[in-house]
């Protein structure tokens, strides 16, 4: 395939949750369609496992909302807990039943969804390819179109053209570096350790939520309940190195503090990840743009950065079927005014007020925030505020209502 130059109306660069949202609208649309992959499938590491709302809403029409809702579980409610003396304050996403076809949160791993939608697209949509092994290693932009170059694992180098490049290829996007593009923010200093387990954490502890974020003597974890297992994310001790707090008896030691009849459970998977708070100075430069966590990055806390991506990813998709349709390229500046504000104050606002939440240390702060929050989610009207916000309903709202 040597200096052959394969053609398409878009390429999307990263065929994670939202480039294959955006392969599959636009591919619905119609047009002709490139993802190119760096991983020869679809990446199973422990990630996103809360959908909001919207989000189940955007998928329905497709049909994958109901798959995803087969394959994982429906969280009603969601709980900040004081997990020594088991009080909680305890939201219950129904009050959004006139706000959403789905008022709950749903615990499913974010790569069942890149599973569905690969299925969808091969299935549905014979004008969208996806190039698994093929990762995109530099970008050409030009009055008409983007020269793409890639390089598969036989070393081969192939070229593809495009009137439209998208880089979804994550947080160390290489189409945002080629764009030289400033990606603003911090990284935090703690590392969180997430772990897996079969223990029925259910039984052990009082009124669980199938979603808890928990505070503990000097400390804070969250215990996430997915189908068939729970996910606990967890901080090293103090002066404990990550090495050491990656190890299976330190896991094991900290999590029989959360339940002491945890004992010598097993744990299935450990994984440390380090937390950044960021966004791109500019969406669109000519015919590239970003999405998703190639333009932004944020706490996992609250659970809305891959929501946040799939929803760039159906706004994109409208604007980029419309200026392949004749309408002005100007659109694209819109999906920017649109998305890169709701990205900075709702999502990475929120995500980080959740985390500092968390990381507050001092009793009194602690159980101040905790009858706030009781407060809220028994006064009608603040808890319908409260979570249109944390289920990312108002800052979609938001978004078109933005020219
Ligand atoms: C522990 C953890 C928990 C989280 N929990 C939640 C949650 O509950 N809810 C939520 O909304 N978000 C959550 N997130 C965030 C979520 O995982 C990300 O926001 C989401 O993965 C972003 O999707 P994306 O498609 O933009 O990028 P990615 O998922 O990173 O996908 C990018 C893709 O691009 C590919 N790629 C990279 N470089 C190249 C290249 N040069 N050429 C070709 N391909 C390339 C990669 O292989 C990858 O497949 C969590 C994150 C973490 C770490």
């Amino acid at each position: 395939m040597n200096n052959e130059f394969l053609d398409f109306d878009v390429v999307i660069v990263g065929a994670g949750p939202v480039g294959l949202t955006l392969a599959m609208r636009l591919g619905l649309h119609g047009h002709k369609v490139c993802v190119l992959e760096s991983q020869e499938g679809i990446e199973t590491d422990l990630r996103a496992s809360t959908f909001h709302p919207p989000t189940l809403d955007l998928f329905d029409e497709q049909g994958i909302t109901s798959q995803l809702i087969e394959a994982g579980l429906i969280a009603p409610t969601w709980q900040v807990r004081m997990n020594d003396t088991n009080e909680f304050a305890e939201f219950d996403l129904s009050i959004l039943k006139d706000h959403t076809n789905h008022p709950y949160r749903l615990q499913c791993e974010q790569w069942r969804l890149s599973g569905f939608l690969r299925d969808f697209i091969l299935k549905n949509t014979p004008n969208v390819s996806i190039f698994w092994g093929h990762p995109c290693t530099s970008i050409v932009q030009n009055q008409d179109d983007v020269v793409i170059h890639c390089e598969n694992k036989a070393l081969e180098k192939i070229n593809f053209t495009c009137k439209f490049l998208i880089g979804c290829d994550g947080s160390r996007s290489i189409v945002r570096k080629n764009l030289k593009l400033d990606f603003e923010g911090q990284t935090f200093p703690e590392t969180t350790i997430l772990a897996t387990t079969l223990f029925p954490f259910q039984d052990h502890l009082h009124h669980l939520s199938f979603i808890n974020y928990c505070w503990t003597e000097g400390g804070t974890f969250s215990l996430l309940r997915l189908k068939n297992l729970w996910r606990v994310s967890l901080y090293p001790s103090l002066d404990e190195s990550i090495e050491s707090a990656v190890e299976i008896n330190s896991v094991r030691r900290k999590i029989n503090q959360i339940s002491p009849s945890f004992g010598d459970s097993p744990v299935l998977e450990v994984r440390p990840y380090k937390i950044h708070q960021r966004v791109v100075n500019q969406y669109v430069v000519g015919r590239v743009v970003l999405a998703g966590d190639a333009a932004h990055i944020n706490s996992p806390s609250g659970g809305m950065g891959m929501n946040g991506g799939v929803h760039d990813a159906f706004n994109l998709a409208e604007k980029l079927n419309s200026i392949l349709n004749g309408e002005s390229m100007d659109l694209l500046m819109q999906y920017e005014r649109q998305r890169r504000p709701i990205a900075i104050k709702h999502v990475i606002e929120q995500s980080a007020k959740n985390r500092a939440r968390m990381q507050e240390k001092a009793m009194d702060k602690r159980l101040f925030t905790l009858r706030e929050l009781q407060k809220k989610s028994e006064d009608k009207n603040l808890c319908l505020a409260y979570l249109l916000e944390t289920s990312m309903i108002s800052g979609l709202v938001e978004s078109f209502k933005i020219e």
